[in-house]
């Protein structure tokens, strides 16, 4: 059988994504034997006490990880971050109230999509002059608002805040694609939640990391399905909650807490940050497609000088094990997606493959 630690391939996929290879060989084990229980993860009650256990985990560790304050609440969800775009506006836009969004790309869009249906959403900033290759700053954030929302990495576009903007009202962020992939103040958001196939585990949750304080001021009448406080009055068990994709993400968490945590994972996110683009400016071939400063640690997007030769570039990185490098197809180039699990002997994979496609088209 091949493991997941001899696997050769260099996985740049946007999400679902790379996890760590010891999160495959324990998960891959739990399938078959769950902790000796002679039970599969795939059939264990998860009211059992041993699943109990998981969530709970889950949930600790990932408040422990990102330094969240004691009172904040954290479940799991299926219905990806798509869905938080409708659960947000539902459990914190008062009815006949007005929400603050900034637009910085595709997945933003839809948030904002989401909110127009349920009410009032003003957009107080937008990059979509230009293709969303830059990240808005400087705007004013009005305080008559019931929540400000913006998207912390625009996966599509390769743009990620470096500052996160502050606002008097309650801030509400997309976390999915960079969430525990450096420092955030938990206790500047009353919401973050996070699709977790970006760098918490598996497609099939979502994870919603909450002051419950900010929840039940709007009015509205929620769907049980769609209510926050809800979820977290019965610990994420009001339906039944993705089990393995929540086992994955505790296993995903164990692996980043024993790694260092966030001091470490930032600082291996900028070393590979760093190697990529470099290698990106250094050679004349290639040209990154978002302003310097708003480049994203997680997705870079770049494309040839010269779109002819990309067949042959593509030849190149395929030859070389590299898998996933494909820029959205809403987008075209290329896209590097640099998860926390990926290792910087990946990244110089890539960056070798750069630097002979550029001796040879040079
Ligand atoms: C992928 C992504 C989404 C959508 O996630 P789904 O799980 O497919 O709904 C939303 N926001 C961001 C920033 C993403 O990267």
């Amino acid at each position: 059988m091949l493991t997941a630690a001899k696997k050769k391939v260099h996985n740049y996929s946007a999400g679902p994504c790379i996890l760590p290879p010891e999160v495959f060989e324990k998960a891959a084990q739990a399938v078959l034997d769950f902790e000796g229980s002679g039970l599969s993860i795939l059939e264990i009650s998860h009211r059992s006490k041993p699943f109990e256990a998981v969530m709970s985990k889950a949930q600790a560790l990932l408040k422990e990880i990102m330094g969240a304050p004691d009172h904040y609440q954290v479940v799991f969800l299926g219905g990806g971050a798509s869905m938080g775009f409708h659960m947000v506006p539902q459990n914190y836009l008062r009815t006949g109230g007005k929400a603050a969004y900034t637009n910085t790309g595709e997945w933003a869009t839809r948030a904002i999509k989401e909110a127009r249906l349920a009410g009032e959403a003003v957009v107080v900033a937008s990059s979509e002059d230009k293709n969303f290759n830059y990240i808005p700053k400087g705007h004013a954030i009005p305080s008559d608002v019931d929540y400000f929302h913006f998207t912390s990495n625009n996966t599509i576009f390769g743009t990620q805040y470096k500052d996160f903007p502050k606002a008097e009202v309650p801030v509400i962020c997309d976390m999915s694609s960079d969430i525990l992939s450096r420092p955030v103040n938990v206790r500047d958001f009353a919401l973050i939640y996070a699709g977790a196939q970006k760098n918490m585990g598996p497609a099939g949750a979502t994870v919603y990391l909450f002051d419950p304080g900010q929840l039940g001021k709007t009015g509205r009448k929620l769907s049980p399905m769609m209510d926050l406080k809800n979820h977290a009055d019965k610990g994420s068990m009001y339906n039944t909650p993705p089990v393995f994709p929540v086992y994955v993400i505790m296993l995903t968490l164990e692996w980043l807490k024993g790694i260092g945590g966030i001091p470490e994972i930032t600082k291996r996110n900028t070393a590979k940050a760093e190697l990529l683009y470099s290698a990106i400016d250094r050679l004349p071939l290639f040209t990154g497609t978002t302003a310097p400063e708003d480049r994203s640690q997680m997705n870079a997007t770049f494309v040839l000088s010269d779109a002819s030769l990309e067949p042959a570039f593509d030849a190149l990185w395929k030859e070389a094990g590299i898998s996933g490098l494909r820029g959205h197809r809403s987008v075209g180039g290329y896209r590097a997606s640099m998860y926390n699990a990926l290792p910087i002997s990946s990244v110089q994979a890539l960056v070798d493959v750069m630097e002979d496609f550029a001796r040879k088209n040079g």
